[in-house]
């Protein structure tokens, strides 16, 4: 069941108000964040007035759209005009900024409630959200257990019922990873689709942003108020956007056989055995609904992590050189000169893991290294598109495990990178290739916590992508149960 469509349902008969909805929001959150921090900052004010005036709507009468009252979470990394948006990190710390994002400017045209600002990785730097430079946001089904990130805020937020849907960014699988860790629905749509006026850079080629949900359907409503060909953002798609929410059917067998391809490369070695039977036994489900199935292989997809790690510190080493204390932001105090004006702010307004990446950026943008590194992630990035392309002359949708473990112990990575990065392993590919994928729950391990299936389309075809989503969820009891708090 959707909880929007219940929500939207309670609204329009008048059964319960907007402020009330709104009110109990606030109190979960209130009770819920001192276990859970997965709000940086909380809106009350600002979504009771928003909540009034959907409110007055209902009372005169007028038609309300189906977000109109819901409750939403959104990530610190998309500007909210008034609003401190703060990235996680220090050097934003005191930014609040003047102009509001697309997606929000939408969302707030809709009705839709913000209650709040959700945690992240500094600057969406991270797997865990431990990167965020405020506080650590636990995982809802186990308080020791990270959330994944970089969104995890959003995902715990929902997951734990503080806040109906949530909005995510997603640059190499910060929605789907999170999503797959919280036992919630997440999706990245294709590059394009959303506006990035207003979302904070980090790897302006593969950032975009998406829904989280606790099922298909509420994600699906929510894509479809935030997607849209905006000018403002250079990379926008022009594109129509369909209904996404009223095509969902609860039944794959009407339409012509479909094909589902399992990537071979992502299964085996390094992939936790549980989650290997778990999404092995959702394939397999998947069949049964009337799915046929192949296995295909993408083989570039083990240089998806390589080619990333030197394509996504380049480019954020280049949108971050912005921060510099001058024009907004941190500013070091009684710096000596102008110099050391900019170093020191920068030395003490970014934690460890965004110094990192900068590093890494300038020295593959460098002159003597530009060739060997960046140019050539650049020449492997169309190869594993070409494997993406190849893969969909033969199948519809793509599937995998979209993490390769469940959600680990908070500070079980942070003293090793690479092991961080290896969580995006199955996600990265696909930001690369710039294509839509979703992740939704498909079982839990023997702790309880949730397992990810990761399926993935062809450019545009978020359609099919809900739909087949839509179709495994109802046939399936995983997104009817919640975590104990
Ligand atoms: N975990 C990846 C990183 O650290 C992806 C982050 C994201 O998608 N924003 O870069």
């Amino acid at each position: 069941m959707s909880l929007i469509r219940e929500l939207h349902r309670q609204l329009t008969r008048k059964e319960r108000s907007a402020v009330e909805i709104t009110q109990e929001a606030l109190e979960r959150i209130q009770s819920l964040e001192p276990k859970l921090h997965s709000f940086l900052y909380v809106t009350a004010d600002h979504a009771l007035e928003q909540a009034r005036k959907v409110d007055a709507k209902i009372a005169a009468g007028e038609e309300i759209s189906p977000l109109a009252g819901i409750p939403i979470g959104i990530k610190d990394n998309m500007c909210t005009k008034g609003i401190p948006t703060t990235c996680g990190s220090r050097i934003l710390e005191n930014f609040v900024p003047p102009y509001e994002s697309a997606v929000t400017e939408k969302l707030t045209a809709a009705g839709a409630v913000m209650v709040g600002k959700t945690n992240l990785d500094e600057f969406a730097m991270g797997s865990s959200t431990e990167n965020s430079a405020f506080q650590v946001t636990a995982n809802p089904w186990d308080l020791e257990r990270v959330p994944g990130g970089s969104s995890g805020g959003s995902a715990a937020a929902v997951a734990s019922g503080e806040c109906v849907v949530a909005l995510g960014s997603d640059t190499g699988g910060s929605i789907r990873q999170p999503a797959s860790l919280c036992g919630i629905v997440g999706m990245k749509p294709t590059y394009g689709l959303v506006s990035r006026y207003g979302l904070v850079a980090y790897a302006s080629s593969l950032d975009q942003i998406g829904p989280f949900g606790r099922t298909v359907e509420d994600a699906a409503i929510l894509l479809g108020a935030i997607a849209g060909h905006d000018s403002r953002d250079a990379t926008s798609l022009k594109v129509s956007i369909p209904d996404y929410a009223s095509a969902l059917k609860p039944d794959l067998k009407p339409r012509r056989k479909l094909k589902i391809g399992v990537i071979q490369e992502t299964f085996g070695q390094g992939l936790d055995p549980t989650v290997e039977a778990t999404v092995t036994k959702a394939v397999e489900q998947l069949q049964t609904l009337g799915a046929e199935i192949q296995v295909v292989s993408c083989p570039q997809f083990r240089y998806g992590l390589p080619t990333y790690y030197i394509i996504a510190p380049s480019e954020a080493s280049a949108n971050l050189a912005r921060y510099d204390g001058v024009k907004y932001g941190f500013r070091t105090q009684n710096p000596d000169n102008l110099l050391s004006m900019y170093t020191e702010t920068r030395a003490q307004g970014f934690g460890a893991e965004v110094k990192r990446r900068i590093m890494i950026g300038t020295y593959t943008l460098s002159a003597g290294y530009y060739d060997a590194y960046y140019l050539k992630a650049q020449k492997v990035r169309t190869l594993i598109k070409q494997d993406f392309e190849q893969a969909f002359e033969k199948v519809d949708i793509l599937v995998c495990p979209t993490s390769p473990t469940t959600a680990f112990k908070a500070g079980d990575k942070t003293a090793d990178p690479l092991s961080m990065y290896l969580n995006d392993l199955m996600t990265i590919p696909v930001n690369l290739a710039g294509l839509p994928a979703l992740s939704l729950p498909c079982g839990f391990d023997d702790q309880g916590l949730p397992i990810g299936l990761q399926l993935i389309g062809n450019v545009l075809r978020e359609d099919l992508l809900l739909e087949v989503a839509y179709c495994y969820e109802q046939s399936t009891s995983w997104h009817q149960r919640s975590p104990q708090l």
